[in-house]
């Protein structure tokens, strides 16, 4: 009796009675619907080879082509850089070149060949004010990454006070919303790196805790490795459950001014030039010497070798010459000058900046010594009254003249 019951179901996908398969499997949903174990096996191969085809090699590989499309190039990179960052083609080239390289190996990394394409951390050497730190935001801004800015003096060895070197991935992950992901292919700009450069180049002279201690200390960062991060940053939530964050496909970018490796420089090219040497008399020149950092300067310097090996691409940023400084007032995409018309354009008037009251500013920036950095502020105290006034008249148009410019400067008595 039971065994007819069985008999007369039938497989709803090959049609064949109970009695002839294995076993019947019912639908969860329709009554007197089954599913026969034979059909079952023939569905999981067809499965099977589907998934097979969508293998983790060749999928890396449309991912790849994908990822690869998508990538700015570096001429594409550089361009984007040229509408943010006024001059240091140089810098904007071997950095455009070292991001491009970067995220290429962050898309082959699935697939499956001998060759490792390393990380190309990137150290830039310049005066305070050029643009180092606007290039690698800028470069942040372009690639749509998390990015984060933080300052060397500030990290110690773990154990000392300070903020521990962790700190700086706490950063990174705020900046990327707790997306461990998205924070894992970030950038960190890592500024000041030649404030932690150890005191005189033989280890053995002196231990200090500051500087060697952060170098080695960063190292793990720099070249990749999984390390706990408080969420919160610091020791003072000590329960906080920490987050692994992996730092092999985060971009490092260093930057710092190395006052003085110029004579370094110097000293390494007197060896090797003949006839360099007995011209004592030669200024030091800092834009040319600059323009040939090696890595060994970076050593005598006091950066550790292992920190080099972990900065291989090494580039230079000029000096900003006084046209440089006139076009970081007016050419920049968000340049200073535009952004105090946007300002005042929301009021309703319209700014005007004269030809001599711009060359006036950029005059002072270079008699204040404060390059590119003096700017701003310069001109921040130039329109502060007018800031303060204009939006509760009826102006239309305001128009900064020398004569203006000079007047504010010195009524405000700074930049005396
Ligand atoms: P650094 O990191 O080299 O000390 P920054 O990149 O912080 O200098 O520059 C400070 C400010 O000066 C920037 O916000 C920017 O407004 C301006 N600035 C510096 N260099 C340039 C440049 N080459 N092009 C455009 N603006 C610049």
């Amino acid at each position: 009796m039971a065994k007819k019951t069985v008999d007369s179901r039938i497989c709803a996908f090959c049609g064949r009675r109970g009695e002839d398969v294995k076993a019947l499997i019912p639908s969860a949903a329709y009554q007197d619907v089954y599913i026969c174990t034979d059909c079952l096996e023939t569905i999981h191969s067809h499965f099977k080879a589907f998934l097979d085809e969508e293998t983790p090699s060749d999928n890396g590989e449309k991912d790849v082509k994908k990822a690869l499309q998508k990538l700015p190039r570096p001429k594409e990179i550089k361009e984007f850089l040229d509408q943010y960052v006024i001059g240091q083609d140089d810098a904007k080239k071997y950095l455009s070149v070292a991001v491009y390289n970067h995220y290429k190996r962050l898309a082959q990394e699935k697939t499956d060949d001998d060759v490792d394409i390393e990380k190309s951390n990137i150290i830039l050497v310049g005066p305070t004010g050029t643009g180092k730190t606007l290039l690698a935001k800028t470069i942040a801004r372009q690639l749509d990454v998390p990015f984060t800015i933080v300052d060397a003096t500030v990290l110690t060895q773990a154990g000392y006070v300070g903020e521990d070197i962790e700190s700086l991935l706490t950063r990174l992950l705020q900046a990327a919303d707790y997306d461990v992901e998205r924070a894992q292919r970030g950038i960190v700009f890592i500024d000041e790196i030649d404030k932690i450069a150890r005191k005189g180049d033989n280890p053995s002279i002196t231990r200090d805790v500051s500087g060697e201690g952060v170098q080695q200390g960063l190292l793990k960062l720099l070249e990749g490795s999984v390390v706990n991060v408080p969420p919160q940053g610091g020791r003072k939530h000590p329960e906080a459950r920490m987050i692994p964050v992996d730092t092999k496909n985060i971009l490092f970018i260093c930057g710092g001014a190395f006052d003085g490796i110029e004579q370094k420089i110097a000293q390494r090219l007197n060896t090797h030039a003949v006839g360099f040497a007995t011209d004592k008399s030669r200024q030091v020149d800092r834009e040319n010497f600059l323009s040939h950092v090696a890595p060994q300067d970076l050593k005598s310097f006091g950066l550790i070798p292992e920190i080099i090996g972990r900065l291989p691409v090494l580039t230079h940023l000029d000096p900003l010459d006084r046209t440089a400084l006139r076009n970081v007032l007016t050419e920049p995409k968000n340049a200073i000058t535009r952004q105090y018309k946007k300002l005042f354009a929301m009021d309703g008037v319209e700014l005007e900046f004269d030809d001599d009251a711009l060359d006036f500013i950029v005059d002072k920036a270079i008699e204040f010594k404060l390059g590119a950095r003096g700017l701003r502020s310069i001109v921040e105290t130039i329109m502060v009254d007018a800031m303060f006034e204009v939006p509760s008249t009826k102006k239309k148009q305001f128009t900064v003249t020398k004569e203006y410019a000079e007047r504010k400067l010195s009524e405000q008595g700074r930049h005396q």
